[in-house]
């Protein structure tokens, strides 16, 4: 069983890297990618979990959140020089945004009636990568709404009334920057994106392959998007988006099934990215 899309309280996730990885060990998970947002401060923590669960192995992987025209793009990048001092710093750099964001979607509240307090979402995010789950939690905390999914379906979704775009970055830009960090880019759940015709500019990018297996995305959306990749020569992965049960989107670990063979795929293409890099 292969999973590769997760999520750690070093980002918007539940669980701490540590009990994420035993966790994917109890469910069989025999390949978890980590990849949370635009940071990649939970994988030491969790790599060092993961040698204690052999055959479990865990790839190193971040998610890039862009803001388009009318919905938003997410990047995957896997098994990239995460540790090069330019890419924390971009890594930094775009967490202090997501930080300013917070005040400003908190202003936005605050006109909607529903005022909140930075430091309620910075007292969940701790030292991690703030982003619109610890708002929706702290809109549960205070009875605004009933479930951080209430949050996102009235307010917080893209275009929504207090939703506010961060600071451009093109999608385009994302998958220069993992293939400069020499990793594989991939489309995150293109399904909930609704932006294919971003596509192939994205490969005219570098970008390497499409997520196509996902819990939302239905069998047709599936099939098409592995055809995609056929015809454009690009890797289907496919990975849970686990956040655990209370942030965010609340899909199972380990699911939808990923074959074993996906991560041999990537392997090849992450050899491709550093040949060309
Ligand atoms: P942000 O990092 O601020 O862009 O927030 C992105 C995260 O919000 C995603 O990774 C999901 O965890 C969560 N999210 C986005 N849209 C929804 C939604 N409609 N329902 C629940 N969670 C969502
Ligand atoms: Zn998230
Ligand atoms: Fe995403
Ligand atoms: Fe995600």
């Amino acid at each position: 069983m292969v999973d590769l899309h997760s999520h750690t309280t070093a980002s918007d996730g539940a669980l701490a890297p540590r009990d994420l990885v035993r966790e994917a060990a109890r469910r069989g998970v025999r390949v978890l990618a980590i990849t949370d947002h635009d940071t990649t401060d939970g994988l030491a923590e969790a790599l060092d979990e993961a040698a204690r669960y052999p055959p479990l192995t865990v790839v190193p992987g971040i998610e890039i959140n862009c803001d388009v025209e009318g919905g938003e793009i997410h990047i995957l990048g896997y098994l990239l020089d995460y540790a090069a001092e330019w890419f924390q710093e971009f890594c930094r750099a775009q967490r202090a945004e997501r930080a300013a964001r917070v005040y400003r979607i908190a202003a936005r509240l605050a006109e909607l009636g529903m005022p909140i307090e930075p430091r309620e979402v910075f007292d969940l995010v701790k030292e991690g990568a703030a982003g619109r789950p610890h708002i929706a939690q702290v809109m549960v905390n205070r009875g605004y709404v009933k479930s951080a999914r209430e949050a996102f379906d009235k307010y917080l979704h893209a275009g929504g009334p207090a939703h506010v775009p961060r600071k451009k970055l093109e999608p385009g830009e994302a998958v220069a920057i993992v293939r400069k960090a020499r990793g594989v880019p991939v489309l995150a759940h293109p399904g909930l994106a609704g932006k294919d015709e971003l596509i192939p500019g994205l490969v005219r990018a570098g970008l390497m392959g499409i997520e196509c297996y996902y819990a939302e995305h239905t069998a047709a959306q599936t099939a098409a998007y592995v055809q995609m990749c056929k015809d454009l020569g690009l890797l289907a992965t496919g990975g849970s988006d686990f956040h655990g049960p209370h942030l965010g989107r609340t899909n199972a670990l380990g699911s939808p099934h990923v074959p074993l063979a996906v991560y041999e795929a990537l392997l090849a293409k992450a050899r491709e990215a550093r040949a060309s890099a």
